[in-house]
């Protein structure tokens, strides 16, 4: 037996190494990394100069506790971030990890209102289904019932609005009066709230696990923008999956030309090699806050020398590599294969992301919308033969009100054609066992 007791659904290979888009397990066994791990290892695994660059630091020093000492890593990778954050947010604050960076966000949007004599201003108005993190504070905001509902007596619960799925709606995501109309239940929803409580709204840009790759109608990301700004309201991207370049652009709200008030990003931002993540804050808002005693928040390993100097070394990957010029590349060719296949498999309901943040929906119709039966376990069964196929893709499962069985498809940022074709090949295969063992 384990000592560890982290859940999965079948027992899970043991990990021997990593390199580039691969992963092989004790046995030998090679396996495409599909998903880059949780849409982390955006510039693939034990890339040679990350790891030379942690090693030099290494040898110089792994801590530095930040109250006691500024770092070189720290400062060069706070300049990196802001330089490629909006104009504006040049403030970065360091954390190790997504939820903590959310965390990040919500105490220094309720800080700053504090400066403003606003105490009663602290609701968070985020979307259902949607993910934030599994702290308590981010859980509050997060829209996924199996992972709240036995939390919820412990949380001060956060007002929430529909995710704009218009593929479940019925309606054109391109559209512009889809995103108003989307947009507009934010306003709905500050109104009924009361607008002078109301102290944020978050949102991932593309949505990750909760909603499958979730692209926002046409419109949605600017009228959001619009309708925070006429009530006061701080408005949070959530970045820490699509922030680092995998949507096609650096940040997933790029892609709108908008700019946010605070950013939270991580996963790739570490790129698997080290917990690394951030805040990302407009200057006035730090400002403010330093200039009333100082922020209130900042956990042990923030800033830490070995993290950061890692952190630079995945942001100059991304750069010299045009890392972020190939996912939005691939990402067309992902694409057009997961199409390919939904042409062939009436099972695939949906494919949607943007760039190598992509996914694709099993539904048992895929006019009427209608989810597999539970008792299927599509999101389970289909990621097991696609093991035993060498790929390794993420699924989740969301019920009550929510979709269905949907798979991230997002191998790392440096994938060319031949390994992208390869791993559709696989999923193809994948798909074809998986028909064969349902019942039609
Ligand atoms: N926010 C978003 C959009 C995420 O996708 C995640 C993780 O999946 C988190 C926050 C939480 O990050 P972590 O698991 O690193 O705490």
């Amino acid at each position: 037996m384990s000592n560890l007791f982290y859940q999965t659904k079948s027992p899970r290979p043991m990990l021997d190494r990593a390199e580039g888009i691969y992963m092989w397990d004790s046995t030998g066994k090679r396996y495409i990394d599909g998903s880059s791990g949780a849409m982390v290892s955006n510039i693939g695994h034990s890339n040679p100069a990350v790891l030379a660059a942690m090693r030099a630091q290494m040898d110089r020093s792994t801590f530095g506790y930040r109250l006691h000492f500024q770092t070189e890593s720290s400062e060069r990778l706070a300049a990196k971030t802001a330089a490629l954050a909006p104009e504006g947010l040049n403030r970065v604050f360091f954390v190790s990890g997504g939820s903590e960076a959310v965390e990040s966000t919500l105490k220094m949007a309720r800080q700053y209102t504090l400066t403003h004599g606003d105490p009663q201003r602290f609701k968070v108005i985020s979307r259902y289904p949607g993910y934030h993190g599994c702290t308590l504070g981010a859980l509050a905001i997060t829209g996924y019932a199996p992972m709240t509902a036995p939390f919820d007596p412990m949380m001060q619960r956060m007002p929430k609005i529909p995710a704009p799925r218009a593929y479940l709606d019925g309606l054109d995501a391109d559209d512009p009066a889809t995103g108003g109309h989307y947009a507009d239940m934010l306003e709905a929803k500050i109104l009924e709230e009361g607008p002078e409580t109301v102290l944020a709204f978050i949102v991932e840009p593309v949505g990750g696990a909760s909603t499958g790759a979730l692209v926002p109608p046409a419109g949605y990301m600017q009228r959001v923008r619009e309708i925070c700004t006429q009530y006061g309201v701080l408005l949070i991207h959530d970045e820490v999956m699509t922030g680092g370049g995998r949507t096609g652009r650096f940040f997933g709200a790029e892609h709108w030309d908008v700019s946010p008030d605070l950013i939270s990003i991580s996963k790739g931002f570490g790129g698997g090699y080290v917990p690394l993540g951030a805040m990302i804050a407009r200057d006035d808002i730090v400002e403010a806050v330093i200039g009333s005693g100082g922020f209130i928040h900042g956990f042990t390993y923030a800033g830490n020398p070995l993290a950061c100097a890692a952190g630079c070394a995945v942001l100059d990957q991304i750069a010299e590599h045009d890392l972020i010029g190939n996912a939005a590349r691939m990402g067309d060719r992902l694409r057009d294969r997961l199409r390919g296949l939904m042409q062939r498999y009436p099972l695939i309901g949906d494919v949607r992301g943007k760039g190598l943040l992509m996914a694709f929906e099993l539904m048992a119709d895929r006019h009427t919308k209608a989810p597999l039966p539970t008792e299927l376990n599509a999101h389970a069964r289909l990621v097991d033969i696609a093991y035993e196929n060498g790929l390794i893709i993420y699924s989740r499962r969301t019920r009550g009100g929510t979709s269905g069985d949907h798979f991230l498809v997002c191998p790392p940022m440096i994938v060319d054609e031949a390994q992208l074709d390869d791993l559709t090949e696989r999923l193809d295969r994948s798909l074809a066992s998986y028909m064969a063992e349902i019942p039609q």
